[in-house]
């Protein structure tokens, strides 16, 4: 069976880049090893994305992010003192976004064209440095220093945009918070609706989450979010919550974040093999969400792998990002169609950018 390429809606690869030290164009060995014996971050010597490893993967095209929290003094999550600070810091982000491109590593996907383009490339080019195509996506709306930067942002390639991350937010209320939209969040919406940017519903608390569709009428997908009913948690999403997705036409990433797959995980504290926490623990995911639906049609990839953890907080018998190939092996073993697995690997995420684009 010939692999499929693979849609990945969820990478931090500018955040790791950039706040991790990792030239993301060296080994995993080499960006493993020179991080030996540090201890600021809990995932240092364990990252298992890269370039190489992503198209070991036949990773085409990943959605990756800008990150930058704004936090007031009561806050007590990372975070920068203005908004000004963290608008500057997704500028640094996408600065190294654009070196990687003009070092022919990542390729900017923008609108259809540059999508069909890159499509037809990847599929016919077998060199092993081939360039990755990346969508532009924000999380978290806080470096939005006031709703008029939105256009600048799309202007440079931004695309989808998840107005929170985790706590309160300067447009809306995120994970682990509670309350609607902020003041500006509507007007947020309204800009995000006419720049036809899509609404990443992933991160919003429940009261954010429901105001947010309530006020959008564009394009929703969840980038990278498992179901509550299996894992229980704010930051996953309820049955009401993926029936109202399913019904505005959203598509939602399975994240391979270990916590959010498997239950009675604690943080900085459990592992993977204890914990039992494989690969196949995000088809149940998959399946809970498929049953809902009653098609494959709402699934796709968001792995997160690079989001402030690594091998210790993955599937045990995940090593690299390229053992994203063995989600179709496991859909096959459940009955998958393999129509349905290429939906999947890619499929969905492909019809929803064709039709939110065209
Ligand atoms: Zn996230």
């Amino acid at each position: 069976m010939a692999s499929h390429f693979i849609f990945d809606a969820h990478l931090d690869l500018s955040m790791n880049a950039l706040e991790w030290n990792r030239d993301l164009r060296k080994s995993i060995k080499e960006i493993r090893e020179r991080e030996k014996g540090m201890t600021d971050k809990p995932d240092r010597g364990k990252g298992v994305v890269n370039f190489e490893e992503l198209r070991k993967g036949n990773v085409a095209i990943v959605v990756a992010t800008q990150i930058a929290r704004y936090v007031s003094p009561d806050n007590s999550l990372p975070g920068w003192h203005s908004p000004e600070q963290a608008w500057a810091q997704t500028q640094g982000q996408r600065a190294w976004y654009r070196e990687m491109e003009e070092a022919g590593e990542l390729t900017a996907i923008t609108d259809l064209n540059s999508l069909e383009k890159h499509l037809k490339n990847w599929n016919s080019d077998s060199s092993p440095t081939k360039s990755i195509g990346y969508i532009l996506s924000l999380e978290g709306a806080d470096s939005m220093v006031t709703v008029s930067y939105l256009e600048k942002a799309y202007q440079y390639g931004l695309r989808a945009l998840g107005p929170a991350h985790y706590g309160p937010g300067r447009y809306a209320m995120g994970t682990d918070a509670t309350g609607g939209l902020r003041p500006k969040g509507k007007e947020l919406l309204k800009e995000m609706e006419r720049l036809n940017i899509i609404l990443d519903a992933t991160h919003l608390c429940d009261d954010s989450f429901w105001e947010a569709l309530n006020n959008f009428n564009g394009y929703v997908w969840a980038s990278h979010h498992n179901c509550r009913s299996l894992v229980d948690h704010n930051r996953q999403l309820s049955d009401d919550m993926i029936k109202e997705l399913i019904n505005r036409g959203a598509v939602i990433g399975g994240v391979l974040d270990a916590w959010m797959m498997v239950p009675n995980w604690i943080r900085g504290k459990s592992l993977p093999g204890e914990m039992n926490c494989s690969l196949e623990k995000l088809i149940d995911h998959y399946d809970h969400i498929c049953q809902i639906a009653g098609n494959a049609n709402h699934i796709g990839i968001g792995s997160d792998l690079d989001g402030a953890y690594g091998k210790e907080q993955s599937p045990y018998d995940l090593e690299t990002i390229a053992d994203l190939q063995n989600i179709a092996t496991l859909l096959t073993r459940r009955g998958y169609t393999e129509a349905d697995i290429e939906k999947v690997m890619h499929g969905n995420w492909l019809r929803f950018l064709r039709k939110a684009w065209a």
